[in-house]
C-alpha cells in the first residue's frame, strides 16, 4: 500500500464523483517542506512558526527569523503559505521565557501572548512579510483568538508592518491574507462578525476538542476523554462548516483529525474542502478520498451524527473503511 501511496501523491486529490479536496501540508521543522512540491499538494496550510523557537535557546532574531522564513517560502515553490504567528504557552515552553502559571491551558498562551509583547509580533511579522516578497503568497494565521479585539488589535499590528517594509523597500507590497484559528468554541457564536474581520478561518481540532470536552490534551490521566470522535465535537465540527459556507467564509482544518482517514470521510461530509496535515498522511488521504463519493461521506457523516459513543463513531467509520476493501 505504501507504494501505491506515494504514486497516488502525483495525482490530483478529488472524491470519485469529481469534488476537488486541497490538501495541505503542516510545517514547523524542515524535513516537512520536501512534501509541498509533490504534485497533489495545494502548499502549507499551517507553519507552526514556535516550533523553530522551541528548538532555539534565543527569541530568534528578525534577521534569523527573515533567514528562516524565506526558505520555507522558497520550498512552496510559488504555493500559498500559512504562517502561524507564535503559538507558545501551554503545552509549547521556552525554555529561556519560563511562564509560571497554575492553569497554562487557560493561561497567557498563542495571541495573549503576543499582544502582550507587540516588539515580538512585529518583529515576526515583518520578518513573515518580508520573506513573502517575490516567494509565495502569504497568509497570516493568528492562534488562540477568544475575542474579535484581539483580531482588531493584530490586524494593526500586521498593517504597521507591512507598511515599515513598504517603506524599506520602497515599493507596494502584496498584503498578506489574515485569518485566526478556530480553537476556542466561543468563537463558533461570534462567526459572523469574525466573517467580517478575517479572509479565512482554519479549525484547530487539537484545542477546539481540549477546550470543548474540558479535557488536557496532553494528561495521561485523562487521554481517553480525549476524543475528537465524541459526537458533541464533531456536531461542532458541522456548525462551523455549515456557518461558515452561509457566511461564505473560507475555512480549512489542520488539527490531527485532517490527517486520520477515519475522521476525513466525516470532514468531507460536513463540507471540508480543504485539509492541512502531517506530511505523512498525505499519501493514504488522497488514496482514500479518491474511492469515495461526497454523498457516502455525507450518509456516513449523518449516521456519525446520531451516534451516542465516540466508540460508535469510529466503529461506523471503521466499517465503512473495511467495505472499501
Ligand atoms: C490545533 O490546536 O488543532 C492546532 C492545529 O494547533 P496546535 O496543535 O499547534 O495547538
Ligand atoms: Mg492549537
Amino acid at each position: 500500500r505504501e507504494t501505491q501511496f506515494t504514486e497516488e501523491m502525483a495525482k490530483p486529490c478529488c472524491s470519485f464523483d469529481g469534488q476537488r479536496v486541497g490538501l495541505f501540508v503542516n510545517a514547523g521543522l524542515s524535513g516537512a517542506l520536501a512534501d509541498v512540491a509533490s504534485p497533489s499538494v495545494g502548499g502549507i496550510g499551517l507553519y507552526r512558526s514556535e516550533i523553530p523557537f522551541m528548538l532555539h535557546s534565543h527569541f530568534l532574531t528578525e534577521s534569523e527569523q527573515l533567514i528562516l522564513y524565506k526558505k520555507v517560502m522558497r520550498s512552496a515553490k510559488g504555493k500559498p503559505v500559512t504562517m502561524r504567528t507564535l503559538d507558545v504557552g501551554g503545552d509549547k515552553p521556552l525554555a529561556y521565557f519560563p511562564i509560571v502559571e497554575s492553569n497554562p491551558f487557560l493561561g497567557w498562551r498563542g495571541i495573549r501572548l503576543t499582544l502582550d509583547h507587540p516588539e515580538m509580533l512585529l518583529i515576526q511579522l515583518r520578518a513573515m512579510i518580508k520573506a513573502s516578497v517575490g516567494n509565495a503568497a502569504l497568509s497570516i494565521l493568528l492562534p488562540m483568538v477568544s475575542n474579535l479585539k484581539e483580531i482588531e488589535r493584530s490586524q494593526g499590528y500586521i498593517a504597521q508592518a507591512l507598511q515599515e517594509i513598504e517603506q524599506e523597500l520602497g515599493r507596494p507590497v502584496v498584503p498578506p491574507k489574515i485569518g485566526i484559528m478556530l480553537e476556542i468554541p466561543a468563537m463558533i457564536f461570534q462567526l459572523p462578525q469574525i466573517s467580517r474581520l478575517v479572509d479565512f478561518i482554519s479549525v484547530g481540532s487539537n484545542d477546539l476538542t481540549q477546550y470543548l470536552l474540558a479535557v488536557d490534551r496532553s494528561n495521561p490521566a485523562v487521554s481517553e476523554l480525549f476524543d475528537s470522535y465524541h459526537p458533541a465535537v464533531l456536531t461542532a465540527l458541522a456548525e462551523i462548516a455549515r456557518i461558515s459556507n452561509s457566511l461564505n467564509l473560507e475555512f480549512s482544518i489542520c488539527g490531527e483529525l485532517a490527517g486520520e482517514p477515519l475522521a476525513v470521510m466525516l470532514l468531507v461530509g460536513m463540507g471540508y474542502r480543504q485539509l492541512s496535515m502531517n506530511p505523512g498522511n498525505l499519501g493514504r488521504i488522497n488514496y482514500l478520498i479518491r474511492r469515495l463519493n461526497t454523498q457516502e461521506m455525507e450518509q456516513l457523516l449523518e449516521s456519525a451524527l446520531l451516534c451516542q459513543s465516540a466508540y460508535q463513531v469510529r466503529g461506523l467509520c471503521i466499517e465503512k473503511l473495511e467495505s472499501l476493501g
